[in-house]
């Protein structure tokens, strides 16, 4: 019988999710990726097999999928029609939050989940989310072990100064600190550097997560030393609805002076604010770039010169950069936010290739430029398999699993 691993990403109002196979005594590989979104307004399910083709894409019942459990259902129901008797040998989730104990992936057992949810004030829209998926499977598959991979982990080790919040000790003591997040993307890049850009994969790069949330991350032989993410997923790029940086007086004086509670401020700082707030009409892109409304080209000025500020910052804390690499949504797919960031950051020595950057290859870069620049997709999932593999293995006394997928630019290495 086969066995199956499968790979969560339970957001708010969706569900991603990655199904590896392991055909006996062979490496793991992809069977399905898909989502299910729009989770309590209009759900849609959809999935893919490993070759990019469609398997399904159907609406679903909004009363049936008016939350996570509802669409883990949903799920489940999908899994044993398409793979019914077959074993799952673990469910590996994303776990935005590992705080400063869980430096690398962990088995979840029940004092790991009470600790994890002592960190939910830390990332009140993800977390709560990752760790109802982990109770939802729970109770649904006892006997299935799960692995938590968390965004944070990536940049333990960090040095110190990084890592510092200024505030009194006694506050930091509280677990106040810099954690930096997008991790499992930054080390999914970090893990193809070598195979897609072998040249500067040693030396010192700015890796720009460029999703609804944002973030760079500055390496220095594919090691986090700094990132724009802090305490919380709110530091640093301006995001879809988050602000990033931010003058804490601002926080106080929403406070002190408009009488805004704790509830309604984490709403404006989480859900109203970034490219939503400035535009006052949207947090996508997409619709920014292609609308001619004044505020709507503030809102991707703004994005475009909070990223340029934050590059410069990082090349200072790197002492000059070898490469800039672009990936998420809109690093993956937008020539014209690349174009601009490339520009903007001509003064470091990136002599962008318009065409390269138009075809969205690899290298965006010209053969002569002093510091190249590049596309790469991310691939949480397939860290999240890895991981998961990796600690089953070790669980179950047999040597790490292996997962292999089809890339784009890159034969993967298992
Ligand atoms: P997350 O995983 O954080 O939800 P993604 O990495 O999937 O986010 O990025 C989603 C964002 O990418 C969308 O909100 C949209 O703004 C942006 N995006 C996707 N495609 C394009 C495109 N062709 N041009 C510009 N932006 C895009």
């Amino acid at each position: 019988m086969d066995d199956y691993a499968v790979v969560l990403n339970a957001g708010s109002s969706s569900l991603k999710f990655c199904v590896y196979q392991r055909p006996a005594n062979e490496a793991w590989r992809l069977e399905a990726r898909g989502q299910i979104e729009g989770i309590g307004t209009s759900p849609r399910f959809s999935s893919k097999n490993g070759a990019g083709e469609r398997l399904a894409d159907q609406s679903l019942d909004k009363a049936a999928v008016r939350d996570g459990r509802g669409a883990l259902d949903a799920l489940a129901g999908w899994l044993r029609t398409s793979y019914g008797g077959a074993r799952v040998l673990g469910v590996g989730h994303r776990v935005v939050h590992g705080g400063p104990r869980f430096t690398g992936p962990t088995i979840i057992t029940p004092g790991v989940l009470d600790e994890l949810r002592a960190l939910e004030p830390l990332a009140p829209l993800h977390q709560p989310h990752n760790l109802a998926a982990i109770d939802a499977v729970a109770e649904r598959l006892p006997d299935v072990p799960q692995v938590a991979c968390f965004d944070t982990s990536f940049h333990r080790g960090q040095p110190a100064v990084a890592e510092v919040v200024p505030l009194p000790r006694d506050i930091c003591a509280k677990g106040v600190q810099r954690y930096g997040f997008h991790g499992l993307s930054y080390e999914y890049i970090a893990s193809v550097l070598p195979d897609v850009a072998p040249d500067i994969a040693h030396g010192r790069v700015i890796v720009a997560h460029l999703g609804s949330g944002a973030s760079l991350c500055a390496m220095r032989d594919r090691k986090s030393i700094d990132s724009t993410l802090g305490f919380t997923a709110l530091d640093g790029l301006c995001m879809g609805t988050r602000p990033g940086a931010l003058d804490p007086g601002v926080v106080l004086y929403l406070f002190q002076n408009l009488g805004l509670t704790a509830s309604d401020v984490e709403t404006i700082l989480y859900k109203k604010s970034g490219l939503l707030g400035i535009s006052g009409t949207s947090n996508d892109m997409r619709d920014l770039l292609a609308s001619s409304e004044p505020l709507a080209r503030l809102a991707v000025d703004y994005f475009v010169y909070r990223a340029t500020k934050e590059i410069g910052a990082l090349a200072a804390v790197l002492g000059g950069i070898d490469a800039l690499v672009f990936t998420a949504g809109i690093g993956e797919n937008s020539p014209e936010i690349r174009s601009r960031l490339c520009a903007a950051s001509a003064w470091l020595g990136i002599d962008m290739d318009p065409e390269a950057n138009r075809e969205g290859r690899p290298r965006i870069s010209r053969s002569g430029s002093r510091v190249s620049a590049w596309v790469i997709p991310t691939n949480e999932e397939l860290i999240i398999a890895r991981h998961t593999g990796a600690l089953l293995g070790l669980v179950e006394g047999r040597q790490p699993a292996r997962f292999q997928e089809r890339t784009e630019v890159t034969k993967v290495r298992n």
